[in-house]
């Protein structure tokens, strides 16, 4: 047992779990997307803590990269990106009568409005004598945020006389695609058709557009006629597919979050041994058990049994029902014979176990999990929890990160 010996540490340093956002990804996947934007330009949408990975590092690597705008569904998470020092234009488009509308308009920050908006954001704009930039949004299908077509006559009226008085300028007019990741579906089409409508009416009325949009990442790949004057993308910058039958490399993309951990446990059973909560999970034979400690706390969704962790070379599913904290691998009979572990011969203990990556050397992606859970790659990955860590590589600048420290050492998180 020498060799465990030599490996205790007396202070851990390295990221129990941790979620590794690759930076150049993300750098490599906005050249990419503005490549086929073109001369649209590109909105880099860094909601919800951009997708999971991280606003500030996210959206420092997109403007660096080259992205135009920044794009959230709320004023307070475009405040965020004020107060990181990140000063190029910033949409922010769902709000509710308690949104710092007020703010928003002090710290120059885009604004779509569907219509009650209107008078709160001229209410801002007049308070404090400083115009509020707006886009005006049009439902063309989705039936979600937005205008009706019947009442966008009145809107825009509305807004065009707010404009006159000075408080506000309409510089664009925008939509959202309903099923734009379904290419042979016919109401993309009609979408577009009422949207080019709107976009006509609001222009008659006076409105001089800076930028009119529409597409999003399944629309920026598969519908050129869908660009207009800028494309709001929010998945293809993580390197995610949106289409259900293409994978990210097929689209020039490349993942950028990584999720890992090291096995907690590994340990031999006989048959009949049972597995996690409910016993769901029975062992047929003498077999060894690796334990992961990552569960739904950690954003893991609860039903994905099934979904893969790769472990020295090799994916094993999940066994028994996913915990809290925790779950199982079951790593066969001949499992031991596959370890050559540090920590102990023979053994699975502490090895890497990755649960999704950028997929490359055949590892496990986030799409086998978003399958094991009857989900989307988007809510995989925007669900990991504050829990896990995020690591960034691939900064700018030959540091491995915006923190400019080693991945690997404390501070490295940002
Ligand atoms: C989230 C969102 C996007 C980005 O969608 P992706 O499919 O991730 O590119 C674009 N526009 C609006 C209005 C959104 O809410």
């Amino acid at each position: 047992m020498k060799s465990i010996a030599a490996s205790v540490q007396a202070r851990a340093v390295s990221p129990e779990r941790q979620a590794i956002i690759d930076l150049s990804a993300i750098s490599k996947n906005i050249t990419a997307l503005r490549d086929i934007a073109a001369p649209a330009k590109l909105m880099a949408v860094v909601k919800a803590d951009a997708y999971g990975h991280g606003v500030v590092p996210v959206a420092r690597t997109a403007v660096a990269a080259g992205a135009q705008w920044l794009g959230t569904a709320h004023v307070s998470e475009a405040l965020t990106l004020r107060e990181a020092g990140l000063h190029v234009p910033v949409l922010a488009w769902l709000h509710t009568p308690s949104t710092d509308f007020f703010a928003a308009v002090a710290q120059g920050i885009d604004l779509g409005c569907s219509g009650w908006e209107l008078e709160h954001i001229a209410a801002a704009a007049r308070a404090q004598e400083r115009p509020a930039r707006i886009h005006l949004k049009i439902d063309t299908g989705l039936g979600r945020n937005g205008s009706t077509m019947a009442d966008w006559d009145a809107l825009v009226a509305e807004a065009i006389a707010y404009q006159d008085e000075g408080l506000l300028r309409v510089v664009g007019v925008f939509s959202h695609f309903a099923v734009a990741d379904e290419p042979h579906r016919p109401e993309t089409d009609e979408q577009l058709q009422l949207f080019r409508e709107a976009v006509a009416i609001a222009e008659d009325a006076g409105a001089d557009l800076e930028v009119r949009h529409i597409a999003n990442t399944p629309a920026t790949l598969s519908r050129p006629d869908s660009h207009f004057d800028m494309v709001r993308v929010g998945l293809g910058i993580y390197g995610l597919s949106p289409f259900a039958d293409q994978t990210s490399a097929q689209l020039g993309l490349i993942p950028a979050m990584t999720l890992q951990t090291r096995v907690a446990l590994c340990k031999d059973v006989p048959a009949g041994q049972g597995v996690s909560y409910g016993l769901g999970y029975v062992t047929a034979g003498a077999t060894t058990l690796g334990l992961i400690p990552l569960g739904y706390a950690d954003g893991i969704p609860r039903i994905a049994t099934g979904g893969p962790v790769h472990v020295n070379g090799r994916s094993y599913p999940v066994v028994g029902r996913i915990a809290m904290d925790q779950m199982v691998i079951d790593l066969g009979p001949d499992g031991r014979s596959h370890f050559a572990s540090a920590e102990v011969p023979g053994s699975a203990l502490g090895a890497t176990a990755v649960l999704f990556g950028d997929g490359a050397d055949g590892g496990p992606v986030v799409e086998q999990w978003a399958a094991a859970a009857g989900t989307l790659n988007y809510e995989v990955v925007t669900r990991i929890s504050p829990r896990v860590p995020r690591t960034y590589v691939g900064g700018p600048a030959g540091t491995n990160g915006p923190g400019g420290r080693p991945a690997n050492e404390p501070g490295g998180q940002l």
